[in-house]
């Protein structure tokens, strides 16, 4: 059925994770084209129940905080959107069906998106793709945006090095990043009211909220912490503050493994994550700062950290599913030990190791965790507890805001030693940690206030007080705060020689040395 007969054709964008109008390319060159042949642009966002539901090992896949800062970010696109001509059209549904019937309901369609890279998303693709060509649909579809251009990268996806540093020196040598596209300057949009259409609203009143296995409740909540807000603008004035307003890019590479404060991170991920901001438009800002303001070891510290994040996302779609085995992209062996006991107690911050404590209890309140904090509890949770990466990695899932199949996956992989360049046993000591990166305890503190009171010399291992002590700080261990679940080192060793098996099944012992960091 065709309802429109004054316009030529349809130029139907399809939003993903690229909740943006600049450096947006599949938007770009829709417009650019409508604004020749006279067609009208349909933005569109489909709320796919696929994304809902539970992970694997039954939690929920997104968490109310990603719910809503989703939200966010959509009423944020559509006010942008409505700016350019007409704003963003929300459907629910199979991504697929919902495609196909508006490719079905509106004049000669063209259907233009960014690629993804996981296994799902691609999935989804490609059920797409066939339909399209069946019903003889244009598509323009772009590669995944990256801050690396991937016509340009000096390797084919199945070249792709397998270790950072030469990934990283195959694309700075080449220089494969282009500036962000500016955002269209106008468009007409496709101005009749197709028949599934939904109103923003509804989202957040209903839908969206719907099988998440959380409260549909979407009032502020204590929760969540005020500072991660959906939306273009929300990520752009991130970005200002931390370059521009108060200069903290340039002492990135001194803070970065800060845990408490705001500024000691970008915290860009959750707006990097649903594209409200583009890794490119990060990376264009920071050699902007770089020739205005200050260059140095810092500025590109943040552009080194952007470039892992394409290692991450090129590892995905070079490896597809296989980055979710238990053996991970090296396939290893490894018996995971299975226990719903030790889980839930890393889980709720009751480990009895106090720096895994506070940083898995801020990611209960925040979903946010630093880098410092997911490298250690990743750690904790694989070579102490020795439990499956997978556990883990779903509850990363289920709760981080930021949460980015390829990084979260990948970062996993990594800590849980099955990474394609992981060789022996690496784990970090979350004593020796704690006292580098917490020295004082304020971090855990903020996070633990049953710990209050200790004194610093026991803040990090506070099984350690004696009775009188523990009286004085009114913390009674066993009570107030939990013993030690493993020991330190003896779990480590067991994991050690657990993993050792892995790689050489034949041999009794080992002769390695436990390494720790
Ligand atoms: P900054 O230090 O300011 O870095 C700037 C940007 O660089 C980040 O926003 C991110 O896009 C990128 N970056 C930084 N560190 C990494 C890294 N190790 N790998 C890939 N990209 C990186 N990040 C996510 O965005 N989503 C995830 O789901 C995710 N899961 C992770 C799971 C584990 C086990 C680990 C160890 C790391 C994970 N990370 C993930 C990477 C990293 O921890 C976060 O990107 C970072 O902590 C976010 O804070 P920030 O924006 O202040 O980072």
């Amino acid at each position: 059925m065709k309802m429109m007969d004054s316009v030529v054709g349809t130029q139907v964008v399809w939003f993903r994770n690229d909740l943006r109008v600049s450096d947006h390319a599949p938007l770009f060159n829709a417009c650019r084209r409508a604004a020749t042949t006279g067609d009208a642009v349909l933005p569109v966002f489909i709320v796919d129940p696929q994304w809902f539901g539970e992970t694997s090992y039954g939690f929920p896949r997104v968490s109310s905080e990603r719910a809503r800062f989703l939200y966010e970010s959509l009423v944020d696109l559509d006010r942008h959107l409505s700016k350019l001509g007409g704003g963003i059209r929300l459907f629910f549904g199979d991504t697929v069906d919902v495609l196909s019937e508006i490719c079905e309901e509106v004049s000669e369609p063209t259907v233009s998106f960014h690629q993804e890279v996981s296994t799902e998303e691609k999935r989804v693709e490609r059920r797409l793709r066939k339909h399209l060509a069946k019903f003889g649909i244009p598509s323009r579809v772009y590669s995944p945006a990256t801050m690396c251009d991937w016509d340009e990268v000096p390797f084919s996806l199945p070249d792709t090095p397998e270790v950072f540093t030469k990934f990283r020196r195959l694309v700075e040598k080449r220089g494969v990043f282009s500036p962000p596209l500016p955002p269209p300057s106008s468009f007409t949009p496709h101005g009749v009211k197709l028949a599934d259409e939904r109103i923003l609203p509804e989202v957040k009143q209903f839908s969206l909220f719907e099988n998440t296995g959380v409260a549909e409740d979407v009032s502020p909540s204590s929760r969540r912490s005020e500072f991660f807000r959906g939306g273009i603008d929300a990520g752009e004035a991130r970005l200002k503050h931390y370059l521009w307003d108060t200069d903290a890019l340039s002492r990135y590479k001194e803070t970065r493994n800060g845990m408490l404060a705001l500024d000691d991170s970008s915290k860009l991920s959750a707006w990097l994550a649903l594209g409200c901001v583009s890794a490119k438009r990060a990376m264009h800002e920071v050699e902007l700062y770089e020739a205005e303001r200050v260059k140095n070891d810092s500025t590109y510290w943040l552009k080194f950290e952007l470039l892992w994040r394409d290692f991450f996302i090129f590892m995905s779609a070079k490896h597809g599913s296989h980055l979710f085995r238990s053996g991970g992209l090296q396939d290893k062996p490894i018996e995971w030990i299975d226990d719903r006991i030790l889980f839930e107690a890393w889980c709720e911050g009751k480990t009895g190791y106090p720096l895994v404590d506070a940083n898995m209890r801020e990611l209960r309140e925040t979903g946010y965790m630093s880098n410092r904090g997911r490298q250690n509890v990743a750690s904790f949770l694989t070579k102490n507890l020795g439990l499956d990466w997978r556990l883990g990695a779903e509850w990363f899932e289920s709760q981080l805001i930021d949460h980015d199949p390829s990084l979260n996956y990948g970062n996993w992989n990594y800590a849980a030693g099955i990474g394609n360049d992981a060789r022996e046993f690496r784990w970090f000591n979350i004593n020796k940690q704690a006292s580098i990166y917490d020295p004082e305890g304020d971090y855990v503190r903020h996070w633990l206030p049953e710990l209050n009171q200790v004194p610093i010399q026991w803040i990090h291992q506070p099984w350690r007080m004696g009775e009188s002590a523990e009286q004085l700080s009114q913390c009674t261990i066993g009570v107030d705060y939990p013993a030690p679940i493993v020991d330190l080192f003896q779990s480590a060793e067991e994991n050690r020689k657990r993993h050792d098996r892995a790689l050489n099944p034949g041999r009794k012992h080992s002769s390695q040395q436990l390494l720790d960091f």
